[in-house]
Parts: structure tokens; sequence; C-alpha cells
């Protein structure tokens, strides 16, 4: 399973094998970049299997999490979706009364983003070959209106080479945003897996954001975003630190997290920075803009628990997170995943 979990496990399988005898294109962002969607031609591409566990949880459903996701990585590169596709794998016997529900949230979420499903694939399993129903969306986007603006901004400030918003583009002095709470998702799907009661009733963040990203590249000054999803939050500054070989401080007591949340993670020994989310953002931004991204994320329904948390530095070349008590500590990637099939 940790093969699957976007740990440092899965990052080895996939430079072992599959950058291995994949690799070696000449797209503008190829596989090797392993950014969270690819650039060729000026297209955007991406794709992924979902294999959450249950297909319906609160606050979603592996169809709502299957079109934000895929519509969530095409966003975050700094373009716009304009078609998505759809293979679904079914096992035999899977009513269709839930099948059809699926597919039904897959459209209702397909509308929120502003994008349809133009072609797929259905296949049917025996049964006992897969857990009742495995869904892969992928998809394409073009160039964000507001990308080159953004940029421009981006270059009152300091130099800045890349023409997308890639893992590779932190520089000392840049600030680091989350759009919200986080370990909302994961914890809500544990939490009802599992019938645990922490008190307080979690429910997962999942939705697609495109168009918050869209307003936030019109304010400006962002270098990246990613969505931090296996893996959490730790998965995604670690990332960026390694891609950008830059160091990142975070400051623990600026992480927005739920109250329930933080009690869940404490009862099951789990790092909410570990925990996957669906719907948010991590944004590295110049820091002279940082204020305006933050106040611009601060007006809308998505982003009013958004904080600045972190800056990068040339000091060193690691995660540091300063705790509340004021100690320091090293934020390393996760090994495996502290919740499996959330996503
Ligand atoms: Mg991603």
């Amino acid at each position: 399973m940790s093969h699957g979990a976007g740990g440092t496990i899965m990052q080895d399988l996939i430079v072992r094998i599959i950058l291995k005898n994949l690799g070696g294109s000449n797209a503008e962002v190829p596989l090797e970049a392993l950014d969270d969607s690819a650039v060729i031609d000026n297209i955007v591409l991406k794709s992924d299997s979902h294999t959450v566990k249950p297909l319906f949880f609160p606050g979603g459903d592996i169809g709502r999490l299957a079109i934000a996701g895929t519509v969530n990585d095409i966003a975050v590169m700094g373009a716009v979706p304009i078609a998505l596709t759809s293979g679904f794998i079914i096992e035999e016997g899977f009513p269709l009364s839930d099948f059809e529900k699926i597919v039904k949230s897959m459209g209702q979420t397909c509308s929120e983003a502003g994008v349809y499903i133009i072609t797929g694939d259905t296949k049917v399993m025996e049964r006992g070959a897969i857990e009742k129903l495995v869904v892969n969306t992928s998809g394409i986007g073009k160039r964000n209106k507001y990308l080159d603006k953004n940029i421009a901004e981006v270059k009152r400030y300091r130099s800045f080479k890349s023409r997308w918003l890639l893992d590779s583009n932190l520089r000392k002095g840049d600030k680091i945003i989350i759009s919200g709470t986080i370990g909302d998702h994961g914890v809500a799907l544990l939490s009802f897996r599992e019938g645990y009661d922490f008190g307080s009733k979690i429910v997962s963040d999942v939705a697609p954001l495109n168009k918050l990203i869209t307003d936030l590249l019109n304010v400006g000054g962002i270098v990246a975003m990613k969505d931090p999803t296996r893996g959490g939050l730790a998965n995604t500054l670690n990332e960026w630190s390694d891609k950008s070989k830059v160091g990142i401080t975070v400051y623990e007591d600026q992480i927005p997290i739920r109250e329930g949340v933080v009690a869940a993670c404490e009862m099951l020994g789990i790092d909410p920075l570990e925990v996957g989310n669906e719907g948010k953002i991590v944004i590295a931004v110049v820091s002279q803009k940082a204020e305006e991204i933050l106040s611009a994320l601060k007006k809308t329904e998505e982003g009013k628990n958004a904080a600045i948390i972190g800056e990068t530095t040339d000091s060193f070349r690691e995660v540091v997170i300063e705790t509340e008590v004021g100690g320091k500590r090293i934020l390393a990637p996760p090994i495996g995943d502290p919740i499996p099939r959330i996503c």
C-alpha cells in the first residue's frame, strides 16, 4: 500500500521503474518534473485515478473527488481546465442506483467548475477483482488569461524565468500561504469509515478551486501553487524545498486546523501535516504581494481561514517547523500515508 501512498516509498517506485522506462519526452513540463500536471505545446495535461473507501463520505463522494482532483491539478499550474475524460471500472454487482448518484455528483461538480467530460470509457470486472468502483479522470487545460499578468507582477520584485507555476519556482524570501484549515478530508473519511466520534463532525473539504485560483492570478505575484493532497502539507513543502533548492520555515501556530481535527490526530497518533486535503491550495508568493493575496482569499468562502504560514530561506535546505513553544524540528517528507484510501 505504501507504494501508492504519495510518500517517499512511492517516489522511489516512480523514479526506479516509471521514469526509467517512460521518461525522455521533450515536453515543456515533462513526466520527470513530477509536477501537478504536464505541459506540452501549451496544453496542460493531467491524469488521476481514484480508489476512495467508502465511496460516499461526509462532504462528498468519489465522483466529486475525481472531478475536483483533476481540475485542481490543472488549475494550480496557472491553467484553466477546458475538458475532462472519465474512465469507470465497475465491480460486477455494484448497484446502478449508487453508480447513478456518483455520476450525477460528477456532473454537478463539473458545472461548479465550468467544465465538461467529453469522452470516456466504461469497463466491468468480475466480482472480487476490484472493490466496487475505480474512477479515472484526465483533463486538459489552457493557459489562464491572468497568468502573464501574474508573472509580470512577480517580475516587479524579483527575476522569474518559468512560464508556469512550477514546484521549482520558489526563491529565498517568498511567503507561503495556505488557503484554509488542513486535515479535514482525511480525518472526515477516517472517522466515518472507522465509526470514530471525535465530538465534532468533520466534513471533507473536497471542492474544485479553479475559479478561486483565477481570481488570485488576477491579483498577481504567485510563483507556485499546489493542492496538498496525498502526503498533506508536509509533502507539498518538501517537494517545493527539494525541487526549488530552498529551505522553508513554517510557523506551527499559524497553520489553521479545526479543533476536531487536532483532537482526532492526537488520539490516533497521526500528524495532521501529513493528512491529505482535497479543497485547499498552498501558495508561494513574492513577499511584497503576500498580504494582498491573503486578503483576496479571505474575501471568499473557500479562503476565509487562509493564513500566511511560512517563508523560504537560503540559510538551510530543509523544511523546518517552529513549534508554538519556540522549538524547531525538521519536517520530513512522509514515508507512507497515515490514512490510506482517501483519494
Ligand atoms: Mg496536485
